[in-house]
């Protein structure tokens, strides 16, 4: 299949290398063109815009930073919408906001176009071995169609709704684990302050009720797992800056709805002071420096 991919950064280059390998002919658009002239060396088309990227394509999917990039190669002049032809389905897999997903997909609506969301989880790990959740946002026949595509860039392919949905789930989740991941290292840095192994409380709260992926598979305190970036000086996860920004989004979208988000709201300015420390690029696990007294 001919399949236009824009947007080849972290995530993005190795879920197209991905779609490279399954066979498919991709036309590939990004401002970087280091990382076009890498991917053009395994076969694929180098485009000169999103809209000269999306013409001939029969699938465009779009892997961009945030809202106003989405936006932009959608919308502008030589934008997606302006080249691709209609009936072509397309999907952007960036984490935004739901209301700007709707509202390209309103706009490509006018012109024959379905655009759905399916941003994801998983990181650049899950990226490069193709094991991505997908949180799909579409009508039942569009996820339909996206689904077997999808399915070569991920392992969990999931249905939320209409389109915007996919958003939802996104945001929604990682405001939870935002503030799941604070609680576990007041818990944890409190245990050590009163004196108590922290292993033994590690182990404690596993098989307790405070038990949550944070304290059992990813525990901000060093030395507990292992595999966890707390054992490895906080690199190589989900950087805290990146938990800023998906907190931003859930917080601006309760504002938006008149909904309450009192937790996420104090985990977003803890994120917040993380951040103006310098420590924005850690793993947002490190949050629990702020609960530790400096050696
Ligand atoms: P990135 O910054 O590494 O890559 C974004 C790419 O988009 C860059 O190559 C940039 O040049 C390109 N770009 C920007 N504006 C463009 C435009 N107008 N036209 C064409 N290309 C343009 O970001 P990333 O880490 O790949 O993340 C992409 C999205 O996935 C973000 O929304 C992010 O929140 C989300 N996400 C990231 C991770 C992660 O671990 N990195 C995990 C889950 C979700």
């Amino acid at each position: 299949m001919k399949i236009a991919f824009i947007g080849l950064g972290n995530m993005g280059a190795p879920m197209a290398r991905n779609l490279i390998r399954a066979g498919h002919q991709l036309h590939l658009f990004d401002l970087n063109t280091q990382v076009l002239a890498e991917l053009a060396e395994l076969g694929s088309r180098i485009s000169e815009s999103p809209k000269h990227a999306v013409e001939g394509a029969e699938l465009v999917i779009t892997m961009l930073p945030a809202a106003a990039h989405v936006r932009a190669v959608y919308l502008n002049e030589d934008g997606v919408l302006a080249g691709i032809t209609p009936g072509v389905p397309a999907v952007d897999c960036s984490t935004i906001d739901p209301q700007t997903i709707r509202d390209v997909a309103a706009a490509a609506a006018q012109k024959g176009v379905v655009v759905g969301d399916a941003p994801v989880s998983g990181g650049t790990g899950g990226a490069q071995a193709g094991t991505l959740t997908f949180m799909v946002g579409a009508s039942l026949e569009h996820f339909t169609v996206l689904r077997p595509i999808l399915a070569q860039m991920g392992r969990n392919i999931v249905h939320c709704g209409d389109v915007g949905t996919g958003q939802i789930a996104k945001i929604c989740n990682n405001m939870l684990l935002g503030i799941s991941m604070i609680g576990v290292a007041e818990a944890m840095a409190l245990g050590d302050r009163l004196g108590i192994d922290t292993a033994i409380l590690a182990n404690i709260i596993n098989s307790s009720t405070g038990r949550c992926w944070s304290s059992e598979m990813y525990n901000p305190w060093p030395g507990i797992v292992e595999t966890a970036p707390a054992s490895r000086g906080y690199t190589g996860g989900f950087g805290a800056e990146l938990m800023l920004k998906d907190l931003g989004l859930a917080t601006e979208a309760a504002r938006v709805a008149h909904q309450p988000v009192v937790m996420g709201a104090v985990a977003q300015q803890l994120y917040q002071a993380m951040s103006l420390r310098g420590d924005g690029g850690k793993d947002f696990s490190a949050v629990v420096e702020g609960y530790r007294k400096k050696e």
